[in-house]
Formats: structure tokens, sequence, C-alpha cells
């Protein structure tokens, strides 16, 4: 069977010149960065080994467009998603479309080519093969219908929060921790460490992902500074890898710390929830005065010295209207900062009449993204938009859990006591020093992590890979389940599209299209 092409009126088609633009295309140190969360979580670690290796195209072979496509019109050109594979928003022309409509998984290379050859007399056999194997590197189609749908991985990395101290300088209206001015001795975080390694390895994981935070974790710099070089070094000795990141406010940065940390290989997370008093009224001193000031300092002070770094935001009642002005003064400037925002999660500790509903959340965000769009107009960010304009959704990778918790995520106490989340300090599940394998211990004691394909309302979703459900604390606290999807549903199910057009217009604009 011959599959038809259907073209529109005037369009060129030309083979050789179309267009399949994802970031793969696109080679860029900040395309593939990872971006840290303010709480941590550890959410998209699960790598898809969904077969998709590309396959010699032979002239019998009989590609398939994929079935779960998400596709979008924009700009002339056609956005495809694949929420089952790693290859982010994938753009094509008209002409790549049409060849991609034709993929039927019953025509052959040799039946499609020969139909190209009416519209297009310079199109050989290699280009036909060169573009069908370009949608299958991008997750586009498929030789193999078996392997369409998402594989995971074992997990190889672990994510460790490494509780250094309990005192902080700011009183945050959201923070969940009850402050003392305890901290994490040497020996402690040491102990902690080896049981760690030894817990990673038996689980065959290779990599550490250390996460030193508090409270403020600048305040026991020497301490986090200390252990992370000693974590390096035991890792080197077993063969093992180290992620240094540092969670801090950002109010105590100095030009030493930001040389120090550039020589220490940290990479950063610093919070900032906008700009002026739009951040001060949620991060004040414990004087009451505002940080803001001080928190953009500390971000100069890590751009001059090199050091990769984020910004965390988190999203409240009190902010939301402002984050606007935030991006523009993020992402308009020579170096763009990259941010990723967080949505509120309630605690006994925080302040009343933070959460935000559905229906705010939409238009609020709605009017950040149209800055953003408006902001791409002239000036495009190498970083991907993926993973940080939706709370947990994370649309770089699929994953089956929304972050770590109970899966692959230790959270260690100044005390040395084990928690599955941060979020949860107060509910320690085991303590170091007890002979316990601590990846065991979380996830045999931690709250049943579900993945999405098993949550109520999830399982049959388009974006259960990519949203999987949502913070399952957020989900328990609000309606007393684990099981269920989560409560900011009808803000990610509306807002998934356009965080996604939001990311084809940066790579459309970055690669001068
Ligand atoms: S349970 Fe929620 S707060 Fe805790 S790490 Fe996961 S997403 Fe973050
Ligand atoms: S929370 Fe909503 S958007 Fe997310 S996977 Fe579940 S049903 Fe889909």
């Amino acid at each position: 069977m011959i599959p038809m092409l259907k073209i529109s009126g005037a369009n060129s088609f030309k083979i050789k010149d179309s267009l399949v633009l994802s970031r793969h295309s696109i080679v860029s140190e900040d395309a593939n960065r990872q971006f840290q969360c303010d709480c941590a979580c550890e959410g998209g670690l699960e790598r898809n080994l969904a077969g998709f290796t590309v396959r010699q195209m032979l002239p019998e072979s009989k590609p398939r467009k994929l079935a779960q496509l998400f596709s979008y019109n924009l700009e002339q050109k056609i956005l495809y998603y694949n929420p089952q594979f790693d290859a982010g928003t994938v753009i094509l022309d008209q002409t790549a479309d049409v060849i991609l409509q034709a993929l039927d998984g019953e025509s052959t290379l040799t039946e499609l080519h020969k139909n190209i050859l009416e519209l297009d007399a310079t199109a050989n056999f290699e280009d036909v093969a060169n573009l069908v194997r370009s949608f299958e590197f991008n997750g586009l189609a498929t030789l193999d219908e078996t392997k369409s749908s998402p594989r995971f991985a074992p997990l190889k990395k672990l994510g460790v929060w490494m509780h250094v101290t309990n005192q902080c300088n700011l009183r945050c209206t959201y923070c969940y921790l009850g402050k003392t001015s305890e901290q994490m001795s040497f020996e402690t975080g040491q102990k902690v460490l080896l049981e760690l390694f030894e817990s990673a390895a038996k689980q065959g994981m290779s990599e550490l992902s250390l996460k030193f935070a508090g409270g403020e974790a600048l305040l026991e710099w020497d301490l986090a500074q200390a252990l992370n070089s000693w974590a390096r070094t035991e890792a080197a000795r077993r063969g093992m890898l180290v992620e240094s990141i540092l969670l801090s406010n950002g109010t105590t940065i100095t030009a030493e710390r930001a040389r120090q940390l550039k020589e220490h290989n940290f990479q950063v997370a610093i919070s900032l929830d906008g700009l002026g008093t739009a951040n001060d009224v949620q991060r004040p001193f414990i004087n009451g005065r505002g940080s803001s000031r001080y928190v953009e300092r500390g971000m100069l002070l890590l751009q001059e010295y090199g050091v990769p770094f984020n910004v965390s935001v988190v999203v409240t009642a009190q902010n939301l209207a402002h984050l606007p002005q935030l991006a523009e003064f993020l992402l308009n400037r020579v170096q763009p900062i990259p941010f990723t925002l967080s949505f509120f999660r309630d605690n006994p500790l925080a302040e009343n009449g933070l959460t935000v509903d559905n229906p705010a959340l939409i238009e609020g965000l709605r009017k950040l993204y149209a800055k953003i769009e408006e902001i791409l107009a002239s000036h495009a960010p190498t970083f991907s938009f993926l993973d940080t304009l939706l709370d947990r959704v994370q649309l770089s990778q699929p994953h089956q859990h929304a972050c770590g918790a109970g899966v692959n995520y230790v959270v260690v106490k100044h005390t040395g006591e084990i928690s599955t989340c941060q979020m949860l300090l107060h509910k320690p599940v085991g303590k170091i020093g007890e002979g316990k394998d601590l990846v065991q211990l979380i996830r045999a004691k931690g709250q049943n992590p579900l993945p999405a394909h098993q949550k109520e309302g999830c399982s049959s979703c388009q974006w259960r890979y990519v949203c999987a459900g949502g913070c399952p604390i957020v989900t328990l606290r609000t309606s007393g389940r684990y099981d269920t999807r989560s409560p900011y549903c009808d803000t990610y199910f509306t807002l998934i599209p356009e965080v996604l057009r939001l990311e084809a217009l940066r790579l459309m604009r970055v690669a001068g299209i």
C-alpha cells in the first residue's frame, strides 16, 4: 500500500530542506542542565530506556508514527511532544510533518520514497531514511511497536538532603522548619555518608546527589565544605560519583564564599520569591527587615565567579501576581538566570492564606507565561523551560514518581535521624548507627510512593509520566490519600501544553527560526 502524502497548496516540498528541531539539535552546555528545587525533590532520575536505539532503515522497514504524541500548531510549524520519551519538544516544518503523518506502520520506506518523488523529484532514498531516523531519534516514530512505551532503568543516583543546621537567619512565612541553634557534627555527617555509600552500592547505585541544606546551610559553610570534600574523596576511593548542591537563601554570600563554591564544584539553588517587597513580605530576616537586596548581591557574586546556580521560587497567594516582574529581572539580562517554581506546600508552621486555588494559579501563571513569551521575542535563554515552570511537572524525561521520597531520596537530620522527605523531618523512620540499610529503610517505612499509573485519576492520563501525580505530601494533606491525583491537577493539566509551547518558542528563537 502506498501512503498518501497530503500537502497544502503552495508549500514548497524539498525533503533535504525539511526541519526537525529538538534540544538534541542545539549544542549548548545549558540545554540538559538539571535545576534544583527548593524542597530538594529528586524527580526525573529514572532514565527512559524505551529501546529507541536508532535502527538501520532498510527499504522494507515499516515505520509508524507513535500514537501518544501531543501536537500543537505554532507559527507555521508543528510542535510535537512524546510524554513517554526524553526528547522534549520537537518542531517540524510542514514538509517533515507530511512525511511523519504518512508513517502508518504498513507502508515500506521504498513505497514512501516512491510517493515522495512525485512531490520532490530530487529526493533520494537516503534522504527519506535520514528523516525517518531523526523521527525515531526524537521519539516521534518507531520501527518496533513493542518498544513504544517507557521502560525504566534501575535508579543509579541516590538523592540526599544533608540537614547541616537547624538555624536560619530568615523567618519565611511558609517555612515548615521549627528552627533551633543546633547543627550537625562532622562525625555524624561522616557516619551518615559512610552508611549512604554502603547502602547506595548495595542497591546498585553509583552516584550520590548531596544537597547541603537547613535552615540556612551557609551558616555552617565550614562543615558543609568539609563533609563535601570528605565525601568526594571517599566516593573516588569507591569508584562512585558525588554531585554537590547547596540550598541557600543567598543572603550571606560573599566574594570569598562564591570563590570557594566554585572551587569545590557546588551547584547552588538560591531562594528568591519576587523583587523587593514581593520577596520581603514572605522572606524577611529575623528582625523583620527585607532580604531581597542581599540575595540579589549574592546572585551577582555567583555569576561573577562562574558558580552554576538557579533561583528557586515558592509560589504563594502573596507573590503570584508579582512573578512577571521577577521573570523580567531574571531573564532579561546579558546572562539570564534560570528559575524553578514550586507551589506552596501547606504545613502546620506556615502562615494562613498562602495557598492559591487552581483558577487563580492558572490565571496568575498565564500572566507569567505571557511575560516570558514577550521576553523571548528579543532574548532567548539557552537553558530549557521543560522542568521549571510548573511545580513538580518535569517534561524533560519520563518518570514514575513525582519525587524520590520513599524511592531514592534520603533525608538526614542534623541528629542523624532519617526521614523520607524534608517536610517530614519531625517524623523520622530510623537513625544512623542502627545497622540498617538506609535506602531499604526509607523504602520499607516511607509512606507508599505509588507510581502515577497506580493513582486514581492519573492511571490513564496522558501526562502521568511527566506530572506523576504531583507531590504526595500535598495530596495526602489535602485529600487524606496518597493514591489519588494532585489537588493541583487542574493547573498541571491546563498549563502543560502552554509550557511546551514556551519551550518550543525558546528553541526556535535559539535556532534563529
Ligand atoms: S514528597 Fe513533596 S515535598 Fe517531599 S520531596 Fe517529594 S515533592 Fe518534595
Ligand atoms: S495529577 Fe492530573 S495531570 Fe498529573 S498525572 Fe494525575 S491526572 Fe494527570
